[in-house]
């Protein structure tokens, strides 16, 4: 999709800090984390939400996301970690190709929830 945020990080024409990259699916930490090492998890193939996704797309992605919450562990040592994904405007969606934020929680008045 020319006009989407996400192709244009996978394609390389917008700079992240990634994350976890393999063939099908990319992670890279949120421009605007709510806590520290927020990071989303995206499908390389431009699909708006979950109601798109075809189950292997779902499970490329999902397969991929015990190694990347492990990462994120071992890297940012929190407490805890949120998986949350916003599907349409009405639910919070602001950018529209598919992510799963994996939000990494630290206590009390670490910014989330
Ligand atoms: P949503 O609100 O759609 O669930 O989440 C979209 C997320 O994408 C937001 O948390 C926002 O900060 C993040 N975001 C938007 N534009 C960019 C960008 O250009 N780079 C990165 N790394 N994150 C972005
Ligand atoms: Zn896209």
């Amino acid at each position: 999709m020319d006009n989407c945020i996400f192709c244009k990080i996978i394609k390389g024409e917008i700079p992240s800090a990634k994350v976890y990259e393999d063939e099908h699916v990319l992670a890279f930490l949120d421009i605007s984390q709510v806590t520290k090492g927020h990071t989303l998890v995206i499908p390389k193939v431009h699909k708006e939400n979950i109601y798109e996704l075809t189950p292997d797309i779902a499970a490329n992605l999902y397969k991929a996301v015990p190694a990347i919450a492990k990462a994120l562990k071992e890297e940012f040592t929190p407490i805890g970690l949120n998986t949350l994904n916003n599907n349409g405007e009405e639910a919070g969606q602001s950018v529209f190709h598919f992510h799963l934020h994996l939000i990494p929680r630290y206590g009390k008045g670490d910014g989330f929830g």
